[in-house]
């Protein structure tokens, strides 16, 4: 048993509310995981400091995969409608079309589909906005004083509180840094509509290494085009730097194969800069709490397996462990370890960081080993898409664009 307390915020006297589960933090984990156990009568409690989550950047893409877990989880429902889709997606390798996917994938800003997920909580499950101000973990009983005074009881704590620390250092638990500026993303909102841009959404990898980029995808969000790009540099580094300042001309010397069709990149409103760190947990194991999504770990955006992370975490817990756990008295860590050992959610985990890890050798990785995958990968592209002007010569363009 542990109490940690904010010094400056001293709670009241209050009769505790009871429920089954408390979930601190109502991002994508935690919003999704109280809105099924809502809709399945548990009592639950969501926390969140912000009556309206930030419009900041995060996720914006939802992949095939990704849109499958929602549908698997009834989510589908309520996310899909706040998302953009789009079916022909043109891919660019070495500098040419590689080729045209026609899978659906939806574009999405990550505050309205926070707030929307939010507005469609069920009616007994509302956002309470407070910070938590103590919190005392148990095997039997979870306590929180709030900072207005009120107190929640239950019998399981979830930790959803994403890349913030507050509430983890206050349960005691460490975030091990295992790459720090692992990479960068950057998004931005380009000035060319939807209409008018040459693509519906379009993938560009790039083919010069010293760029140290690994692609940037353009794609539709409501009535703007807006750009995601993943790479390796710093946030302090002078590329960085003459980007944020000049984000035009560098795309247009990166990315010439797209630049024409993408408005020449002429970008309205500000590029957004974020640094990723990869990072797991530790002194998680103990009675009474859990953490899931990125409170748990973080993983690179490169690869775009966040969201199949945190909805492993929420699936995983909603349809295996949280049932069984409050079918029988106490929380003890015995229980709570059975999510953490769980195959599922540690298979989905290790494929995080594997593939964070691999996306930035095989762009950047100066060895012998990488730089010969890379030149095996792009030979093979390149043969294929001789194979396919050969296949198509003489063929009329129109014919061709539509079997790529
Ligand atoms: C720039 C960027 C781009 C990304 N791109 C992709 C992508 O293309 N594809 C992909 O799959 N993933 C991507 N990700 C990863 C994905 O966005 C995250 O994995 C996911 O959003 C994490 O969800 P979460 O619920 O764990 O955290 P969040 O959604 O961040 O939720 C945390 C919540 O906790 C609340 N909170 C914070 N402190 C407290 C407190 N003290 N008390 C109570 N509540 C608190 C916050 O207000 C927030 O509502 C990207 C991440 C970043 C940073």
């Amino acid at each position: 048993m542990r109490s940690q307390k904010d010094p400056g915020t001293p709670a009241k006297n209050a009769e505790p509310t009871t429920v089954d589960v408390a979930i601190v933090g109502a991002g994508l984990a935690g919003t999704t995981l109280a809105t099924l156990l809502g809709r399945d009568g548990r009592k639950v409690a969501l926390i969140d400091p912000h009556q309206t989550h930030p419009d900041e950047f995060r996720a914006e893409k939802l992949g095939t995969g990704q849109g499958r877990l929602f549908e698997k989880l009834g989510l589908d429902s309520i996310v899909l409608p706040l998302m953009t889709p789009m079916d022909d997606i043109h891919v660019f390798r070495l500098g040419q079309l590689f080729a045209r996917e026609r899978r659906v994938e939806y574009g999405f800003s990550y505050g309205a589909l926070i707030n929307g997920l939010r507005a469609a909580l069920p009616p007994q499950v509302p956002v309470t906005v407070a910070k938590v101000a103590e919190i005392t973990t148990g095997p039997d009983k979870q306590r929180l004083v709030l900072n207005t005074g009120a107190i929640i009881e239950a019998r399981l704590l979830v930790v959803a509180t994403g890349h913030s620390e507050a509430v983890r250092r206050a349960i005691g638990v460490r975030r091990i840094e295992d790459s720090k500026g692992h990479s960068l993303s950057i998004g931005f909102d380009l000035a060319i509509p939807p209409s008018e841009c040459g693509f519906q959404a379009v993938t560009c990898f790039s083919s010069r290494p010293e760029d140290r980029m690994a692609y940037i995808s353009v794609f539709p969000i409501g009535g703007v085009m807006r750009a995601n790009m993943f790479g390796y540099r710093q946030a302090n580094e002078p590329w960085t730097k003459a980007f944020r300042k000049d984000p035009q001309k560098m795309l247009c010397e990166m990315m010439p194969e797209i630049a024409a069709q993408c408005g020449n990149f002429k970008v309205s409103g500000p590029v957004e800069i974020r640094p990723i760190d990869l990072t797991r947990t530790e002194g998680h194991r103990r009675d009474g709490v859990v953490f899931i999504g990125d409170a748990f770990c973080t993983t690179c955006p490169t690869p775009g397996v966040g969201i199949t992370r945190v909805m492993a975490d929420v699936d995983q817990l909603y349809s295996v462990h949280i049932p069984r756990w409050l079918e029988t008295p106490g929380m003890a860590a015995d229980k709570i370890c059975a999510f953490y050992d769980d195959p599922v959610k540690v298979a989905t985990d290790e494929d995080g960081m594997r593939v964070s890890y691999y996306a930035r050798s095989i762009t950047t990785g100066t060895g012998l080993e990488w730089r010969m995958r890379r030149l095996r990968n792009n030979t093979a592209r390149q043969l294929m898409i001789i194979g396919r002007k050969i296949r198509h010569f003489g063929q009329r363009p129109a014919a061709v664009a539509k079997m790529q």
